[in-house]
Order: structure tokens, then C-alpha cells, then sequence
């Protein structure tokens, strides 16, 4: 049974949050390779070829940014980078750079379970809705109708102008994982401006409006602050 268990790469300076993580995740079930510097974990996710990474961003050899773009050549290996909360600014350009999600130090057991099994599925998830143009989404009272470009809340169409469509389409496409801002309006505009968040928060505004959420509730997208959005997981 032990090769059916999913790989889990952990590259991180600090010993003890290495062990911390370690343990955590073979108690659960996953197999886990582990490495201290940059270098080294190049060399093991070439050699083993890992189902997950999870990243530590300040390394001492090399800023783990560094290994994502050279990951992110060749694979689409999912990465859940760990990141201090005075590297805010160095989380964004993580994810922007191609990793999947996100886990702020100090972090628990529950918070990194969760984030490993939500990563997996997405990943998983993706591949499938690759191969499959078109097809429906389905999350709590919401539908999404990729072909008819059709949200329904509830039974009832939502009226949503072609951005707005387009940006809940693209959240559902990642659903689970956080898309930051600059990510969001290169895919729905393409090219940046000063004005761009600021358009793209109004849009959402309208969207969370349309689908019925009341101020400061979040029942299919919430606002990551300082990030991004992220859909919910049909499952979650
Ligand atoms: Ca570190």
C-alpha cells in the first residue's frame, strides 16, 4: 500500500517546523521527503518527483522563489509555500510566480491538513477539467453553466455583465485556491493599470451584490486581504 501514498516534498531551514510538519504528515498517511536548503530540494524533486511541495520562502542558500520559477519551467507540481506574516509582499509574488496556495506562520496541524488535501484535490481537479471543455460547477445554491456562460443562484439566473461573468468563471476554475489580484486582471484584462484594483474590487462588489451576499458575509468567494480571492471548494 506504501506506493500508493502521495509524495510530499517539505523544504525548510527551521528544523523544528521541518519535524513539526514531517510529523504531522505521516501520521496522516503521506510519505515525506524533506530538505533544509534550496539546492537540496532542487535535487530531490528532481529524483523523486513529489506530488506536493511544501516551500519554506526564506532559505538560506536561495529565496525559495527562486525554485519555484525553476519548477514552474517544466511542471505544474502544486507548491504551498510557508510564509512569515512580515513577507507579505513576497507571498504574492510566490503565487504570481505559479504557486498554489499559501500557509502564514505560525500555523496548525487542522490549517495545514486542510490546505495539503484542498491543494491535492485542486490539482487533480484541474487536470480533469483540462480535459473536459465546457461542464457545470456546483457550489452550495450556485451554479455555474461553463457552455451557456449562466450563473443561477437558487434556481434563479443571476444578471452579470460579461466581466463580471468571466471573473467568477475564473475563481470557479481555481476553486480552493487563492488567485491574487494581479493574476485576476491579467486573465480578465489582460494588461495592468493604477486604476485595475480598484476596477476589480468595484467588479466584485457588484458580483457579491448579484449572487445575494450581505456585507461582510462570504458564501462563494472570499477576500484573502492584501492578496486576493478564493471560490470555495464544491466539497468544502
Ligand atoms: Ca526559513
Amino acid at each position: 500500500m506504501s506506493n500508493n501514498k502521495y509524495k510530499i516534498l517539505v523544504i525548510e531551514d527551521e528544523a523544528n517546523i521541518r519535524s513539526f510538519i514531517e510529523t504531522i504528515l505521516e501520521a496522516n498517511g503521506y510519505q515525506v521527503l524533506t530538505a533544509a536548503i534550496c539546492s537540496q530540494g532542487q535535487l530531490m524533486f528532481t529524483s523523486h518527483l513529489p506530488d506536493l511541495v511544501i516551500l519554506d520562502l526564506g532559505l538560506p542558500d536561495r529565496d525559495g522563489q527562486e525554485f519555484i520559477k525553476e519548477v514552474r519551467k517544466s511542471s505544474v507540481l502544486p507548491i504551498i509555500i510557508l510564509s512569515a506574516r512580515t513577507q507579505e509582499s513576497d507571498k504574492v509574488a510566490a503565487l504570481d510566480l505559479g504557486a498554489n496556495d499559501y500557509i502564514t506562520k505560525p500555523f496548525g496541524t487542522g490549517e495545514l491538513l486542510a490546505r495539503v488535501r484542498a491543494t491535492l484535490r485542486n490539482s487533480r481537479h484541474s487536470a480533469e477539467m483540462g480535459a473536459i471543455p465546457g461542464g457545470k460547477f456546483v457550489l452550495k445554491d450556485m451554479d455555474i453553466d461553463y457552455d451557456k456562460r449562466m450563473i443561477m443562484v437558487a434556481g434563479n439566473p443571476i444578471k452579470l455583465t460579461q466581466t463580471e461573468y468571466n471573473i467568477v468563471a475564473l475563481l470557479s476554475e481555481h476553486a480552493g485556491k487563492v488567485l491574487t489580484y494581479a493574476t485576476i486582471i491579467r486573465e480578465i484584462w489582460g494588461v495592468s493599470d493604477s486604476g485595475s484594483i480598484k476596477k476589480l474590487q468595484v467588479n466584485m462588489a457588484n458580483i457579491r451584490k448579484k449572487l445575494g451576499s450581505k456585507p461582510g458575509e462570504n458564501r462563494y468567494i472570499t477576500n484573502e486581504l492584501g492578496v486576493g480571492y478564493r471560490m470555495y471548494e464544491e466539497c468544502e
